[in-house]
């Protein structure tokens, strides 16, 4: 009888890899966990049950998408490397509530894949560890999918993860903490050192847990113009919010008399930095932005 043994041991994953003379792609973002622990703490912390729909970016050899089968009610593993997908065959053969979509996860239409995949109508959550060089983009395509997605629990380099979930007032604080709060709250779970993976990353890694908010943040006018207003504050970071709005929006007089007076409707000094500005008073001065047009 075989012994059951999981895919992400440090022995079990040099197998696979032997066997299938599997060489790593750096382009692809591939380091592979190799620490069954980690994986347990990042189905915890995905509250993962038979009554939750999983969606994974990048199953590698299947070694959290293994974990994911087990105490989901279904997974879809997007893959974009040809050379895994006859690994995943084998590799997650037992577990017949996981399906490989061999594509590129920034070119699935999303929407379209989960009607025809998914049962069950249950809460949706996107569970990975991402490849590290597409972390912004694929975050992005997921929350501007349209598609309910109840939590997202995946690994990132930990400098990512920080401006994530960063605070105003920060230095880390930027328009993607901007992008991804205005959606979802956002958590840091844990940290993962390098060791655990194959091969070692450059950076430490965190496990970045963001939960739906019922709504968004805040009350916009223009979700468009507010994200326009929030890239534009902090395109030169050394630069007052003054400075970024006029080489963002022009100098005319017109504009500028539009820019002071909406500052003044917000209450916003002008000489403030863009940093310092909470979602709220982005907020507030996108909606007199849009006002006085
Ligand atoms: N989940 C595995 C693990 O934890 O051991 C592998 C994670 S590895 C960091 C990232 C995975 O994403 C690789 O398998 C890589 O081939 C895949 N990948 C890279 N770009 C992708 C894309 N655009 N769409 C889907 N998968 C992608």
């Amino acid at each position: 009888m075989n012994e059951y043994k999981e895919i992400a041991t440090p022995s079990r994953t040099k197998e696979i890899l032997k066997a299938h003379g599997f060489t790593f792609k750096k382009s692809l973002g591939q380091n592979f966990l190799t620490e069954p622990n980690i994986l347990r703490k990042i189905v915890a912390a995905a509250e993962i049950t038979k009554e939750t729909n999983v969606i994974e970016v990048g199953p590698g050899i299947g070694a959290l998408t293994e974990h994911l089968g087990q105490n989901a009610n279904q997974v879809l593993a997007f893959e974009i490397d040809d050379r895994l997908i006859p690994v995943l065959a084998d590799t997650l053969s037992p577990y017949s509530n996981i399906k490989v979509i061999h594509q590129d996860v920034l070119k699935a239409d999303l929407a379209t894949i989960i009607k025809q995949e998914f049962k069950e109508d249950l809460p949706i959550k996107v569970v990975a560890n991402l490849p590290y060089y597409i972390t912004t983009p694929i975050m992005m395509h997921f929350l501007e999918s349209g598609i309910e997605i109840a939590e997202m629990v995946v690994m990132m380099q930990k400098e990512v993860a920080d401006r994530i979930s960063a605070k105003p007032g920060t230095k880390a604080y930027g328009s993607l903490s901007i992008a991804v709060q205005y959606y979802m709250e956002a958590q840091l779970a844990f940290i993962v050192p390098k060791t655990v993976f194959v091969p070692q990353p450059n950076v430490d890694s965190a496990i970045l847990k963001l939960t739906k908010r019922e709504k968004p943040a805040v009350d916009v006018t223009s979700e468009t113009e507010f994200f326009k207003l929030t890239k534009a504050s902090f395109q030169l970071r050394r630069k007052t919010l003054w400075n970024n709005l006029q080489n963002n929006y022009g100098k005319t007089p017109e504009i500028k008399e539009w820019l002071t007076n909406s500052l003044e409707t917000a209450g916003i000094d002008p000489t403030r930095r863009g940093e310092t500005l909470s979602l709220a008073e982005f907020a507030a001065l996108s909606n007199a932005m849009e006002a006085s047009k």
